[in-house]
């Protein structure tokens, strides 16, 4: 069984610690930061780190890999197709690799930037998945169509509803804000808003989330929903046919929110 823990990092980051009590060995997402990684194999003597999982290539996810890889020797992960420093092998989607002694599927997730992925472990139900899915919100578009993101997001959506979604920001709050804004009769949303909003005033880190809570407060995975449509027709002066466009059209509305 692999145990995951946020390690906080710059404002609003988190870099997920995977741990493998067996075998005392542990693998980090999405290292911006080398120091509290660090930190971390400090304080557990005996521990290594084996294996470091980029999603994408920005700084506040890639900030940390060279001296990790420098210090631990880890293997290091990453898009096959972005500058990722000490990259040992490049994926592009559809792979299955071998991490702490569990497989780990490769997800292709365009959108945030066009070579980004995403990791998923169906046994044990995880799944990081960088800026792409955000509790209650997504990333935004750097270097992909919206056509691109509102699939990638789809393809997310349609994991098993009890995954755990390890996103790597704490962004949940205001993205619960926009999605109050969105519809604000879903019951859904008005709780999560009060209890997440009870949770960030002590402090707590509102993630992992899961599909099936995504699915029925994420507006960015509801845009099929009547309210969500009209929403989005009314804040435009527009009529919208298809969910690919209200998708474009939410992405383009919390940029200005
Ligand atoms: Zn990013
Ligand atoms: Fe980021």
């Amino acid at each position: 069984m692999i145990q995951t823990d946020a390690l906080p990092a710059f404002n609003d980051n988190y870099l997920w610690l995977l741990q493998d009590a067996d075998s005392r060995r542990c693998a980090v997402v999405d290292p911006g930061d080398a120091a509290p990684v660090l930190a971390w194999l400090q304080a557990h003597p005996g521990w290594q780190l084996s294996d470091i999982l980029v999603t994408h290539h920005h700084f506040d996810h890639v900030g940390g890999v060279a001296e990790l890889k420098q210090l631990t020797g880890a293997r290091v992960y990453g898009p096959a197709t972005e500058k990722i420093p000490e990259r040992d092998i490049g994926l592009a989607g559809d792979e299955t690799i071998k991490v702490l002694g569990l497989d780990f599927q490769v997800i292709a997730v365009p959108g945030h930037t066009l070579g980004h992925i995403a990791y998923y472990q169906a046994e044990q139900g995880l799944l990081f998945c960088g800026d792409t899915l955000f509790a209650a919100g997504c990333g935004r578009l750097f270097e992909g169509t919206p056509q691109q993101m509102h699939a990638s997001l789809q393809r997310l959506a349609a994991l098993p509803e009890a995954t755990q979604v390890y996103c790597t920001h704490e962004y949940t709050l205001s993205n619960l804000r926009f999605a109050h804004a969105v519809e604000p009769g879903n019951p859904q949303v008005e709780a999560r808003l009060q209890q997440v909003s009870a949770w960030r005033e002590t402090g707590r880190i509102s993630l992992p989330s899961t599909i099936a809570l995504e699915k029925a407060s994420n507006p960015f995975l509801r845009t099929a929903e009547p309210e969500v449509v009209a929403s989005a027709e009314r804040n435009d002066g527009t009529r919208y046919d298809d969910a690919q466009d209200v998708f474009a059209s939410l992405r383009a509305w919390k940029d200005r929110f």
